[in-house]
Protein backbone atom coordinates (compact mmCIF):
# COMPACT_ATOMS: atom_id res chain seq x y z
CA UNK A 1 0.00 0.00 0.00
CA UNK A 2 1.43 3.17 -1.04
CA UNK A 3 0.97 6.68 1.12
CA UNK A 4 -1.29 7.93 -0.89
CA UNK A 5 -3.62 4.90 -0.99
CA UNK A 6 -2.55 4.70 2.83
CA UNK A 7 -3.53 8.62 3.58
CA UNK A 8 -6.79 7.82 1.48
CA UNK A 9 -7.65 5.03 3.69
CA UNK A 10 -7.32 7.16 6.94
CA UNK A 11 -9.58 9.46 5.76
CA UNK A 12 -12.02 7.71 4.69
CA UNK A 13 -11.98 5.65 7.94
CA UNK A 14 -11.86 8.87 10.44
CA UNK A 15 -15.30 9.53 9.17
CA UNK A 16 -16.72 6.45 10.51
CA UNK A 17 -18.06 6.02 13.80
CA UNK A 18 -17.08 3.47 15.58
CA UNK A 19 -18.15 0.97 18.34
CA UNK A 20 -15.24 -0.52 19.37
CA UNK A 21 -16.10 -4.47 19.55
CA UNK A 22 -15.47 -5.89 23.21
CA UNK A 23 -12.65 -8.21 21.26
CA UNK A 24 -10.54 -5.89 19.83
CA UNK A 25 -11.49 -7.38 16.88
CA UNK A 26 -11.12 -5.08 13.99
CA UNK A 27 -14.75 -4.83 11.71
CA UNK A 28 -13.21 -2.25 9.44
CA UNK A 29 -16.78 -1.75 7.07
CA UNK A 30 -18.26 -1.21 10.43
CA UNK A 31 -20.65 2.11 9.39
CA UNK A 32 -19.05 2.48 5.98
CA UNK A 33 -21.71 -0.82 4.63
CA UNK A 34 -25.25 0.26 3.59
CA UNK A 35 -28.53 -1.91 3.84
CA UNK A 36 -30.05 -2.80 0.21
CA UNK A 37 -33.29 -1.98 1.72
CA UNK A 38 -33.32 0.51 3.56
CA UNK A 39 -29.87 2.46 2.44
CA UNK A 40 -29.33 3.02 6.34
CA UNK A 41 -25.65 2.08 7.98
CA UNK A 42 -25.03 -0.97 8.81
CA UNK A 43 -23.09 -1.83 12.35
CA UNK A 44 -21.29 -4.92 13.79
CA UNK A 45 -22.87 -6.11 16.42
CA UNK A 46 -20.97 -8.85 18.70
CA UNK A 47 -23.07 -10.80 19.97
CA UNK A 48 -26.18 -13.43 18.54
CA UNK A 49 -27.82 -15.64 21.07
CA UNK A 50 -25.18 -15.46 23.98
CA UNK A 51 -22.73 -16.49 21.38
CA UNK A 52 -19.78 -14.08 20.53
CA UNK A 53 -20.74 -13.72 16.23
CA UNK A 54 -19.68 -10.84 15.08
CA UNK A 55 -22.54 -9.78 12.79
CA UNK A 56 -23.24 -6.82 10.81
CA UNK A 57 -27.10 -5.42 10.95
CA UNK A 58 -28.85 -2.53 9.73
CA UNK A 59 -29.13 0.12 12.13
CA UNK A 60 -32.60 1.26 10.44
CA UNK A 61 -34.77 -1.79 11.67
CA UNK A 62 -33.94 -0.97 15.50
CA UNK A 63 -34.73 2.26 15.79
CA UNK A 64 -38.15 2.84 17.69
CA UNK A 65 -41.24 1.42 16.65
CA UNK A 66 -38.78 -1.69 15.37
CA UNK A 67 -39.28 -2.93 12.02
CA UNK A 68 -40.99 0.51 10.64
CA UNK A 69 -37.63 2.23 9.27
CA UNK A 70 -36.42 -1.22 7.98
CA UNK A 71 -38.33 -4.67 7.77
CA UNK A 72 -35.76 -6.59 8.87
CA UNK A 73 -32.18 -6.20 10.65
CA UNK A 74 -30.61 -7.73 7.71
CA UNK A 75 -27.84 -9.89 9.96
CA UNK A 76 -24.94 -11.19 8.04
CA UNK A 77 -21.83 -12.78 9.87
CA UNK A 78 -18.55 -10.15 9.78
CA UNK A 79 -16.38 -12.80 8.94
CA UNK A 80 -18.89 -13.50 5.45
CA UNK A 81 -18.51 -10.58 4.69
CA UNK A 82 -15.00 -9.84 4.66
CA UNK A 83 -15.00 -13.31 2.63
CA UNK A 84 -17.16 -11.80 -0.60
CA UNK A 85 -15.17 -8.80 -0.27
CA UNK A 86 -11.75 -10.46 -0.64
CA UNK A 87 -13.34 -12.14 -3.73
CA UNK A 88 -14.84 -9.16 -4.96
CA UNK A 89 -11.36 -7.07 -4.53
CA UNK A 90 -10.00 -10.00 -5.94
CA UNK A 91 -11.77 -9.80 -8.96
CA UNK A 92 -11.38 -6.33 -9.08
CA UNK A 93 -7.16 -6.69 -9.17
CA UNK A 94 -7.74 -9.26 -11.82
CA UNK A 95 -10.04 -7.40 -13.95
CA UNK A 96 -7.47 -4.13 -13.48
CA UNK A 97 -4.73 -6.19 -14.85
CA UNK A 98 -6.42 -7.90 -17.98
CA UNK A 99 -8.41 -4.62 -19.26
CA UNK A 100 -6.35 -1.72 -17.74
CA UNK A 101 -7.18 0.81 -20.08
CA UNK A 102 -10.84 -0.48 -19.51
CA UNK A 103 -10.36 -0.26 -15.90
CA UNK A 104 -8.88 3.47 -15.45
CA UNK A 105 -11.32 4.35 -17.96
CA UNK A 106 -13.94 3.13 -15.25
CA UNK A 107 -12.68 4.44 -12.81
CA UNK A 108 -11.94 8.19 -14.31
CA UNK A 109 -15.43 7.93 -15.28
CA UNK A 110 -16.75 7.04 -11.69
CA UNK A 111 -14.66 10.17 -10.25
CA UNK A 112 -15.41 12.66 -12.71
CA UNK A 113 -19.48 12.25 -12.24
CA UNK A 114 -19.14 11.94 -8.15
CA UNK A 115 -17.03 15.44 -8.74
CA UNK A 116 -19.40 17.03 -10.85
CA UNK A 117 -22.30 16.48 -8.96
CA UNK A 118 -20.25 17.62 -5.72
CA UNK A 119 -19.01 21.20 -7.94
CA UNK A 120 -22.94 21.34 -9.01
CA UNK A 121 -23.95 21.05 -5.35
CA UNK A 122 -21.34 23.64 -4.18
CA UNK A 123 -21.87 26.56 -7.70
CA UNK A 124 -25.70 26.24 -5.88
CA UNK A 125 -24.92 26.81 -2.64
CA UNK A 126 -21.99 29.38 -3.29
CA UNK A 127 -24.81 31.53 -5.75
CA UNK A 128 -27.41 31.53 -2.69
CA UNK A 129 -24.91 32.37 -0.30
CA UNK A 130 -23.86 34.98 -2.45
CA UNK A 131 -27.33 36.11 -3.17
CA UNK A 132 -27.76 36.24 0.98
CA UNK A 133 -24.63 38.59 1.43
CA UNK A 134 -26.23 40.98 -0.94
CA UNK A 135 -29.22 41.05 0.58
CA UNK A 136 -27.87 41.45 3.77
CA UNK A 137 -25.97 44.59 2.69
CA UNK A 138 -29.24 46.31 2.04
CA UNK A 139 -30.71 45.06 5.20
CA UNK A 140 -27.64 46.52 7.02
CA UNK A 141 -28.15 50.21 4.99
CA UNK A 142 -31.82 50.28 5.60
CA UNK A 143 -31.97 49.58 9.14
CA UNK A 144 -28.81 52.40 9.38
CA UNK A 145 -31.26 54.47 7.91
CA UNK A 146 -34.21 53.71 9.72
CA UNK A 147 -32.51 54.52 12.66
CA UNK A 148 -30.95 57.72 11.67
CA UNK A 149 -34.14 58.76 10.47
CA UNK A 150 -35.85 57.47 14.06
CA UNK A 151 -37.80 54.95 12.44
CA UNK A 152 -35.68 52.16 14.34
CA UNK A 153 -35.15 52.43 17.88
CA UNK A 154 -31.23 51.81 19.00
CA UNK A 155 -31.55 48.85 20.90
CA UNK A 156 -33.46 47.26 18.46
CA UNK A 157 -30.78 48.78 15.74
CA UNK A 158 -28.04 47.39 17.99
CA UNK A 159 -29.61 44.13 17.98
CA UNK A 160 -30.75 43.64 14.01
CA UNK A 161 -26.97 44.95 13.25
CA UNK A 162 -25.22 42.38 15.29
CA UNK A 163 -27.42 39.40 13.55
CA UNK A 164 -27.00 40.66 9.87
CA UNK A 165 -22.99 41.49 10.52
CA UNK A 166 -22.60 37.92 12.04
CA UNK A 167 -24.57 36.62 9.46
CA UNK A 168 -22.73 37.84 6.64
CA UNK A 169 -19.32 37.64 8.32
CA UNK A 170 -20.17 33.82 8.20
CA UNK A 171 -21.32 33.84 5.20
CA UNK A 172 -18.44 35.29 3.45
CA UNK A 173 -16.12 33.06 5.40
CA UNK A 174 -18.37 29.92 3.75
CA UNK A 175 -18.01 31.78 0.24
CA UNK A 176 -14.05 31.92 0.70
CA UNK A 177 -14.09 28.24 1.18
CA UNK A 178 -16.47 26.95 -1.86
CA UNK A 179 -14.64 29.63 -3.96
CA UNK A 180 -11.19 28.09 -3.07
CA UNK A 181 -12.87 24.37 -3.19
CA UNK A 182 -14.15 25.07 -6.86
CA UNK A 183 -10.63 26.63 -8.33
CA UNK A 184 -9.33 23.49 -6.69
CA UNK A 185 -11.18 20.95 -8.87
CA UNK A 186 -10.90 23.47 -12.25
CA UNK A 187 -7.24 23.26 -11.21
CA UNK A 188 -7.16 19.53 -11.14
CA UNK A 189 -9.42 19.36 -14.35
CA UNK A 190 -6.91 21.33 -16.26
CA UNK A 191 -4.24 19.12 -15.12
CA UNK A 192 -5.79 16.14 -16.13
CA UNK A 193 -6.50 17.54 -19.74
CA UNK A 194 -2.82 18.42 -19.90
CA UNK A 195 -2.03 15.05 -18.52
CA UNK A 196 -4.21 13.50 -21.25
CA UNK A 197 -3.09 15.55 -23.94
CA UNK A 198 0.56 14.59 -23.05
CA UNK A 199 -0.67 10.85 -22.93
CA UNK A 200 -2.32 10.79 -26.21
CA UNK A 201 0.97 12.38 -27.36
CA UNK A 202 3.59 9.74 -26.22
CA UNK A 203 1.12 7.54 -27.63
CA UNK A 204 1.05 8.46 -31.05
CA UNK A 205 4.72 8.93 -30.72
CA UNK A 206 5.71 5.85 -29.37
CA UNK A 207 2.65 4.06 -30.91
ZN1 LIG B 1 -32.35 -1.53 6.44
Amino acid sequence: MDQETFDNVQRIRSNVRRYPDGWREAHPLTGLMYCADCGAKMYVHRVNNGKRVPQYTCSAYSKIPVGTLCPTQHRINADVVMELIKELLKAIAEYSQLNREEFIETVRKAQTSQQSSEITRLKSRLSEAQKRVQDLEKLLCRIYEDNILGKLPDERYAVLDGQYSKEQKELSAEIAEMEAELSGYEEEKQWLKKQNFKNTAEDAYTG
